[in-house]
């Protein structure tokens, strides 16, 4: 279940960090790297969506904005990971 549909994107994270992980992508490192969507939440940012996160997405390695990302399925509540999401 990789796929990425256009509902996704316009998902808020705080609905999104329930089933969901996020990786920032960059083509020309090849790299691929987990975004902290805790931090990015504690930081005021529950309300932003996916849309907004990928404009602001930029390589540490290079620095360039790649305005690219993976959505990851992680399992139903994140529990198969022992992840507990509280509201
Ligand atoms: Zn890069």
């Amino acid at each position: 279940m990789f796929q990425i549909t256009v509902y996704m994107y316009s998902m808020k994270l705080t609905e999104l960090v329930k089933h969901f992980e996020l990786y920032g992508v960059c083509i020309d490192c090849r790299r691929m790297e987990q975004l902290d969507i805790a931090s990015i939440v504690a930081a005021g940012g529950s309300q932003l969506d996916v849309k907004t996160i990928r404009a602001r997405v930029r390589c540490r390695q290079c620095n360039r904005r790649t305005a690219d990302i993976r959505i990851v399925y992680s399992g139903p509540c994140g529990h198969a990971r022992g992840f507990h999401y509280r509201d």
